[in-house]
């Protein structure tokens, strides 16, 4: 069945702040009847605050709405994000007297105040879950949608699957990345060869394995699957392979159903705010040009429909490649612009597929405009030839 996404436009017709986006929002926290559900309930609004100098995150204007929904509701709101981002929130125009509300670190002030679920997948056997994520009873989830160096995406899965986790956990969701074999190096066993390979990067992705030096190291984040390497590299010693570049996609869906089984059916709701989209994570700690053009505010009570609408809608229009920075590169112009930015095998598609499949919602949805954009009729009473 299709779960309904609701959805807010930038566009306007009038320049009426009725029409803007904060607005929109308060439309949508209308049809997900937010305030009916929250009494005596403990929120957590878990957003990210972003990082250093970066000013592209979800502004406090509608963190600020969403508290007061929540205070109007009957419902006890905190802010939570990851601690090395809480740590200077205040920096970025994040306090309690700006957003309404406490902001707190999900694992507690040294990283130490976690649950831990037992769950293998690869390299990863269990998973350290926030203890304030945990212990609410109530979860909204709001997301600023940008590009990632590992996946393609963030959206609302990002946000969750790695903000909701301690630092070890977030850690080692960034290795399994290297769980699957991608260097062979019986097949290469001379230092000239590996040296080639190296230099043949010119992203800098390939270096020598730090503990191992007839090893190479993959940094996957800077990969964007051009293929120079495999070039020169001798058959049979590098693989630049999908299965790697997913893993983390399918790590993220996972940690999102572990995150989202403490709490009960009907207790998380989920925005994406789809403007100022940057090439990389609000983790990097600066806000680049956006290479998206704005695609409006959505929630949903389905994670899965979100982040599928956010992505079909930005599939939409080209990747703004005069905004892309000069040390990128665009070698493919197939699917989804994010994969345009990223590589083919950084497929922002994967995690909604793997979040299907672990049953946290659905790829079908309906998408519900809260205020469609009027379509002005300019009419003249007399005729008055232009220019
Ligand atoms: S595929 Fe391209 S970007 Fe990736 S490591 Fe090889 S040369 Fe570097």
């Amino acid at each position: 069945m299709a779960s309904k996404v609701y959805w807010g436009s930038p566009r306007q017709a009038k320049l009426e702040a009725r029409e803007t986006l904060p607005a929109k929002l308060d439309l949508i926290i209308d049809a997900l009847h937010l305030r009916d559900r929250v009494k005596k309930e403990l929120v957590v609004i878990k957003m990210h605050t972003g990082n250093n100098i970066g000013y592209s995150t979800v502004h406090p204007v509608f963190i600020r709405k969403v508290v007061q929904a929540v205070k109007d509701g009957g419902g006890e709101p905190i802010v939570a994000d990851v601690e090395w981002d809480v740590h200077a929130a205040h920096s970025r125009g994040y306090t309690s007297e700006t957003l309404g509300c406490p902001i707190y670190p999900v694992s507690g002030p040294a990283d130490k105040y976690y649950y831990t679920h037992r769950r293998p997948y690869k390299s990863i056997e269990e998973w350290r879950l926030g203890g304030l994520i945990q212990d609410a009873t109530f979860l909204i989830n709001f997301a600023h949608a940008k590009g990632h160096p590992s996946c393609g995406y963030g959206g609302a899965f990002k946000n969750l699957a790695l903000g909701c986790m301690s630092g070890k956990t977030r850690s080692a969701m960034h290795d399994v990345m290297h769980y699957d074999q991608y260097w062979f190096p019986e097949a290469c066993p001379d230092e000239a060869s590996r040296k080639a390979i190296i230099e043949s990067c010119p992203f800098g992705a390939i270096v020598q394995d730090r503990d191992n030096p007839e090893g190479l190291h993959l940094h996957f984040e800077g990969c964007n699957q051009c293929g120079r390497c495999l070039k020169v590299a001798p058959p049979g010693s590098l693989k630049i392979d999908p299965v790697n570049f997913h893993s983390f996609q399918e790590a993220m869906a996972i940690s999102t159903s572990i995150t989202l089984s403490t709490f009960e059916p009907g207790k998380a709701v989920h925005f994406v705010l789809a403007t100022h989209m940057t090439p990389v994570c609000d983790c990097f700690g600066f806000t680049s040009m956006p290479i998206l053009p704005d695609a409006g505010i959505f929630g949903s009570d389905d994670i899965v429909a979100l982040d599928q609408a956010v992505l079909d809608m930005t599939a939409k229009t080209p990747l703004i490649e005069e905004n892309v920075p000069t040390s990128m590169e665009v070698h493919t112009r197939e699917g989804h612009p994010l994969r345009w930015l990223h590589g083919p095998y950084k497929d922002p598609y994967k995690v909604v597929e793997y979040g299907e499949k672990l049953g946290l919602g659905s790829r079908e949805y309906e998408l519900i405009d809260v205020l469609p954009v009027q379509q002005f009729q300019r009419t003249s009473v007399t005729y008055i030839p232009a220019n």
